[in-house]
């Protein structure tokens, strides 16, 4: 599943529409306690006015993987494979990584810094000494991409629980076509898929663990991709030593059942790779490569954290469990599909939209005790969407994985007052050493004009705090769509001051 949060993450890049052209938008989930349905939501109206992605898309990871090294190549740049990581060592100066393409055949890659997104097994995550807690599920994961038969309505995605049985059908593009996950509890003694991985399967393996969640008669054919998953809940202790980092699975392993793992390691990258450019390019200070543990881990320790209990209580074969698991799960499923907010909190947390960084070194909220863009999002969040006029939208103007400063003004600008605060802002842009995008987005008294952005829907203003007690507000934009800085007014002194001492780079002009 590819989350809301993940799809602006790549709009920002581009990269949106091919992953929406390919996916399958899932409509809503319908839930099947023992067989029956019990309740379910549609996805529409969650809630959510400020993303352009009020949707969970179905797309297998192959074709994730397949669209993302298509856009490398397309700007020259080839994943190269059959290269493996051995073993690596830093100094002050970069990292050495060993590497082997083949029997005997090792060598040496230096680099400044080094990212390693190595999976579960992870060499750089064992060579650094990081410590990785958990432990593995009880369960194996049966998974298949296939053909569905039998009674079961076409559309939603849809989650099954029957006693310790758990299993969800994600409907793909294609007749009848899907994806079945569904946990196994008899493999686990096999030693073969003792550690986390994937070993194979066969249909009628992964048939009846989905007929026994199911409590249905459905039968699968036609099998493109079937695997088994042995999969454990561990988190990394930090996040990096010195130079090296580690991102995604490397990180953090839970269980699939949320759909949360690829898109938390996604916006992992989104994180560090931002703060990795301005430590290169503008000698930002270290506390800035310090803020990705400071900020990514928490979020790590929330995902593993509440797909654990989730997947925990949705599994249990405890008696009393199982019991209020049978009451419960009904009256849950109602009362999401009745209740938009219940909706709304659920998708908002699901989608990774809610991801928020506490104030630190590449987050820091106005000072002083003077007015405020409260109601706007506070640093540290994700800056949201909303409609500017019929045909843009804050997104358009936050396009690219570059820093972005935004002017909001309500008091209408005179032609002679947009032209100054558009140079302004333009020069603090080019003189920051930071590929950073500046817009002026304002009422205007002259009508349309070339150098601002004119607001058409007030909406705008109020979701970013601009009032009639604050009718101006700056906005700075980190390349990964969260809040840096803001302040209540046009003066650009504060925001050039943090950013030259948070990002590195140049407090000019
Ligand atoms: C059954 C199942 C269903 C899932 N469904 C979802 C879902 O719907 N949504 C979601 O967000 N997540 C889902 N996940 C989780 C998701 O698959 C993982 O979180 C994601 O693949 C992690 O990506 P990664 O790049 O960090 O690691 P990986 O995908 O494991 O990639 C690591 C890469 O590093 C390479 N590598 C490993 N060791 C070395 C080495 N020593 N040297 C060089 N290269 C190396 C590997 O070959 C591989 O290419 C699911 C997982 C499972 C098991």
């Amino acid at each position: 599943m590819v989350q809301a949060r993940t799809l602006e993450v790549l709009q920002t890049i581009g990269l949106a529409e091919p992953f929406l052209e390919r996916g399958t938008i899932a409509a809503g989930a319908q839930i099947y306690v023992d067989g029956r349905a019990a309740g379910g939501f549609s996805f529409e109206n969650v809630g959510h006015p400020d993303t352009p992605y009020p949707l969970v898309l179905v797309l297998p990871q192959s074709d994730v993987e397949a669209i993302l090294i298509e856009h490398l190549g397309a700007r020259g740049i080839d994943v190269e494979r059959g290269v493996t990581a051995t073993g690596l060592d830093q100094d002050a100066a970069g990292v050495t990584l060993r590497v082997t393409d083949g029997p005997g055949a090792e060598h040496a890659l230096r680099s400044r810094y080094l990212i390693g997104a190595d999976g579960a097994h992870c060499i750089v995550r064992k060579a650094l000494g990081l410590a990785f807690a958990g432990a593995a599920y009880a369960q194996t994961f049966l998974l298949a991409d296939c053909s569905l038969e039998g009674d079961l309505a076409d559309g939603p995605l849809s989650i099954f629980f029957h006693r310790e049985h758990f299993a969800l059908w994600f409907p793909m593009k294609g007749e009848r076509r899907g994806r079945v996950i569904t946990t196994s509890r008899q493999a686990v003694t096999d030693p073969s898929i003792a550690g986390q991985g994937s070993s194979p399967a066969t249909l009628a393996e992964v048939e009846a663990s989905f007929r026994a969640a199911a409590s249905r008669d459905l039968r699968l054919t036609d099998a493109v991709w079937l695997s088994r998953y042995r999969v454990h809940h561990r988190g990394v202790d930090r996040y990096g030593v010195g130079r090296a980092f580690v991102a995604g699975d490397a990180a953090h392993i839970h269980s699939p059942a949320g759909g949360q793992g690829m898109n938390t390691g996604l916006q992992d990258a989104f994180n560090l790779v931002w703060k990795l450019v301005a430590s290169l390019r503008c000698e930002a200070p270290e506390a800035l490569l310090a803020s990705y543990d400071a900020e990514r881990r928490p979020v790590g320790e929330t995902v593993l954290a509440a797909t654990d209990r989730a997947f925990s209580v949705v599994t249990s074969s405890s008696g009393w469990v199982a019991a209020a698991r049978k009451v419960l799960l009904p009256v849950l499923g109602a009362t999401i599909g009745r209740s938009g907010r219940l909706r709304s909190r659920a998708f908002h947390f699901l989608s990774e939209l809610g991801i928020r960084y506490e104030p630190g070194a590449a987050v820091q909220d106005e000072a002083g005790s003077g007015p405020s863009c409260a109601g706007g999002p506070a640093p540290g969040r994700r800056a949201p969407d909303a409609r500017i006029s019929r045909t843009e939208s804050v997104f358009d103007l936050l396009a690219g994985y570059r820093f972005h400063l935004v002017a909001f003004s309500r008091n209408p600008l005179s032609g002679a007052a947009i032209e100054r605060l558009a140079d302004e802002l333009e020069a603090v842009a080019a003189a920051s050493g930071h590929a950073m995008g500046a817009h002026l987005v304002a009422h205007s008294l002259v009508g349309r004009h070339p150098r601002a952005i004119q607001v058409e829907n007030d909406t705008l203003l109020s979701t970013y705090g601009v009032t009639a007690a604050v009718p101006e507000a700056l906005y700075l934009v980190r390349p990964d769509g969260h809040v840096a800085w803001r302040g209540p007014s046009l003066d650009l002194t504060g925001c050039r001051a943090f950013m030259a001492e948070r990002f590195g780079g140049r407090a000019g002009p």
